[in-house]
């Protein structure tokens, strides 16, 4: 619960995944943020409200992300913490071996969400290291397992040759990046959809001319009207800001609805743009 500048309290809505543990529907993330940075970032972030942090080994921030999480008094069970395996570490044993010092970086015992990052499907490991993930779901140190940029062919893989269905498949996504397809099978799969690069990196999308009127309709900004549309949409969503005020700022997205005609205006949006790797060849 939170109250916020305009008045209202706001209590972030949580959703249900596939093995009955519950995920706040609006997160931060710290990609890009050094780690000194990323502490003060995640302080802020905190205090604010959010209580869901999605970091990753290849950001090294887990220390500092871990250090305001330690700092800032809220029990460990109000929050969620979310890291991600790396590409190098694909395998059974390498894998068990990251878990391990990603824990140890974060000064936790257990994270609420193990993501592996991309599938790197090149490598031909991500079966083995599933494994390894469902050792660490069933140990307990994993609370919820899922998987990152993980592809139709990656995701139908790991549904049909592993024990647990992935909780959560982060994959790009924004009003640039609709991912129609990807949405449509992880829906079918029982698995939730997190967006990664939820406002698509700031500036080009959040001046495109179509956002302005919905934004002055609701007297909102462009990034406030696409992180309602995707947690309309059902998304999960992890905006990143190191300032505070769009810290604040993305987090004030509960007051207001879109209508349908503002949705469909979003919808013709796509372009299938992408700003990261295609998942299909990066590894
Ligand atoms: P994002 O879409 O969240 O955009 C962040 C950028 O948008 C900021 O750096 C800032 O320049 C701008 N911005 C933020 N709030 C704003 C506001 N209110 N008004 C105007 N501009 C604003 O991009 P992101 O950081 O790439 O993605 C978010 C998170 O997703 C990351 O921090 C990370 O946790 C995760 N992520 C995961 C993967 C993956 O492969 N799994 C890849 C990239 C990002």
């Amino acid at each position: 619960m939170r109250r916020l500048p305009r008045g209202e309290i706001v209590a972030v809505p949580d959703v249900t995944l596939n093995n009955g543990a519950t995920m706040p529907q609006l997160g931060f993330g710290v990609f890009q943020v050094a780690d000194d940075e990323a502490e003060r970032a995640v302080t802020a972030a905190l205090e604010t409200g959010y209580r869901s942090i999605d970091t990753a080994r290849i950001y090294q921030n887990e220390r500092g992300t871990g250090r305001a999480l330690r700092g800032s008094g809220i029990a460990r069970e109000d929050l969620f913490v979310t890291t991600k395996l790396w590409n190098d570490d694909q395998g059974y044993d390498s894998a068990l071996r990251a878990f391990d010092a990603s824990l140890e970086r974060l000064g936790l015992d257990y994270v609420d969400l193990y993501l592996i990052h991309w599938p790197a499907a090149a490598r031909n490991l991500y079966l083995d290291t599933w494994r390894a993930f469902e050792k660490l779901y069933a140990d307990g140190r994993a609370k919820a397992i899922g998987v990152s940029n993980f592809t139709v062919e990656a995701l139908t893989k790991v549904v049909d040759e592993g024990e647990v269905v992935p909780a959560v498949n982060q994959i790009e996504l924004h009003p640039y990046l609709q991912q129609e397809e990807l949405r449509a099978l992880d829906a079918r799969y029982g698995v939730h959809t997190e967006a990664w690069s939820p406002l698509g990196q700031g500036q080009g999308l959040l001046s495109d001319p179509a956002l302005a009127p919905i934004a002055e309709a609701h007297g909102r900004t462009p990034a406030q009207v696409v992180l309602r549309w995707h947690l309309q949409l059902g998304n999960v969503v992890i905006p990143k800001s190191v300032t505070p005020s769009r810290i604040a700022e993305n987090f004030d997205v509960f007051g207001f609805e879109l209508t349908e005609p503002e949705i469909a205006a979003i919808a013709a949006m796509d372009s299938g743009t992408r700003l990261g790797p295609d998942p299909a060849t990066f590894s």
